[in-house]
């Protein structure tokens, strides 16, 4: 059995991407099989992985497995979907964070639809880093394919093609790579067989390949910034007056450290409050610091309760702006999930629920396109009033008490 996970490793978040049957399943066993021969994972076979259990985040239903493992370097948690469809809810969704993620190609294929697709959503949720695996080698560098070639002129030119194909395909990704705004240059691209490391067949395109993957992985997806070492903020869940003592603003940190004495900012409705934070309370007790996951209140200096309201957000000061509109990518939950039983058109008029807040915007779409439950769009959304928002932040649509979608801010406009 596996010695248990070192968590003093810095830890990673990744997951396999890529078309249908490209091997994403097969790579993940593949992973966890070569990494267990050095105590590093526990092995998960085939079966494990697919059978991933169904989970409800926000209302949608999803199906992920959720394997670790790690290196000599880093530990790794790694989410693998059964469908094409739990991909999209998953990366909008974000109900795997995705610090990094191998795209998975088959050599036999190339790039494919979903291909494409994935890398338009791992762009729009913010993964920067991808390292490409190029799997089903066996299929391509067939040695029979190699032996017959010495006999018959016809095998040796098939050989031949099929070579070139193999590079013609890493030639291609690179190309779509940079389509979407990924290093094209640079990414690792690693070309083996997932079932050869299964099967332990061919060492060269199976475990070396696997052990070759996994040292780009470590070296080229960088290990996330942590919570906690990021700027200071926290969304406003409330304010109150205590007289003698002042407003005291109340929430979840979300992100940094907040100390008594930091200069603060509360913005969002149109507004930005510039203030002190004179003492921080948890649980009734004072606290000289506050960080990411805490809950506590903030005794502010100089303003009124009516200053700070739920949906803004208290943060360092300049690390976050208001907008009032952006493009994102939405899923639109299916009847099955208790969404909308009919489609939305351009203009249509949701509530969105954003952090702590929630305001009303209009959701534009090209004209004569309408969206189905069940489905995921691309569409720009214009607030009312503008909010604190960033790129790669997660937001639901709803209607009365239905939640209509889920998106993410995949770009502001303004
Ligand atoms: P996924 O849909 O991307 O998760 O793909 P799977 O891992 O389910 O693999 C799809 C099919 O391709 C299965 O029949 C696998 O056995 C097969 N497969 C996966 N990797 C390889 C490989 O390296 N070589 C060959 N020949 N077949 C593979
Ligand atoms: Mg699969």
């Amino acid at each position: 059995s596996m010695s248990s996970f070192d968590r003093s490793k810095p830890h990673c978040n990744i997951g396999t991407i890529g078309h249908v049957d490209h091997g994403k399943t097969s790579l993940t066993a593949a992973i966890t099989k070569v990494l267990a021969e050095s105590n590093l994972a526990e092995f998960k076979g085939y079966a494990d992985i697919d059978r991933a259990p169904e989970e409800r985040v926000r209302g949608i239903t999803i199906s992920t497995a959720h394997v670790e493992y790690q290196t000599e370097n880093r530990h790794y948690a790694h989410m693998d979907c059964p469908g094409h469809a739990d991909y999209i809810k998953n990366m909008i969704t974000g109900a795997a964070q995705m610090d990094g993620a191998i795209l998975v190609v088959s050599a036999t294929d190339g790039q494919m639809p979903q291909t494409r697709e994935h890398l338009l959503l791992a762009k729009q949720v913010g993964v920067g880093h991808l390292v490409v695996f190029i799997n089903k080698a066996d299929m391509i560098d067939d040695p029979e394919l190699l032996e017959l070639a010495c006999t018959f002129h016809f095998a040796l030119t098939t050989f031949h093609w099929c070579a070139r194909g193999n590079r013609q395909v890493e030639v291609e990704i690179r190309e779509l790579l940079g389509t979407y705004g990924f290093d094209e240059d640079e990414t690792p691209v690693i070309t083996g067989s997932a079932l050869c490391a299964l099967e332990d067949k061919s060492p060269e395109m199976g475990r070396e390949a696997i052990l070759k993957l996994m040292e780009a992985v470590d070296n080229w997806i960088p290990t996330p910034v942590r919570d906690l070492d990021k700027p200071f903020l926290m969304p406003v869940e409330n304010a109150f007056s205590i007289s003698g003592r002042g407003t005291v603003v109340t929430g979840k940190i979300e992100r940094g450290i907040v100390k008594k004495g930091d200069e603060v900012e509360i913005i969002g409705y149109g507004k930005n409050i510039k203030t002190t934070i004179t003492g921080l309370e948890m649980f009734h007790k004072d606290l000289t610091e506050g960080q990411a996951g805490d809950n506590l209140g903030a005794l502010c200096r100089g303003i009124k309760r009516e200053d700070a309201t739920k949906g803004m957000v208290m943060c360092a000061p300049g690390s976050v702006k208001c907008h009032r509109k952006f493009q994102s990518q939405l899923y639109v939950l299916s009847k099955e999930e208790g969404g909308r039983h009919t489609p939305f058109v351009n203009g249509y008029r949701p509530q969105l629920f954003t952090r702590t807040g929630d305001i009303t915007c209009t959701i534009q779409l090209p004209e004569g396109k309408m969206v189905m439950p069940g489905e995921d769009a691309a569409l720009e959304v214009e607030l009312i009033t503008e909010l604190a928002l960033e790129e790669g932040q997660r937001f639901t649509v709803r209607e009365g008490n239905k939640t209509v979608g889920t998106g993410i801010v995949s770009k502001i406009i303004e």
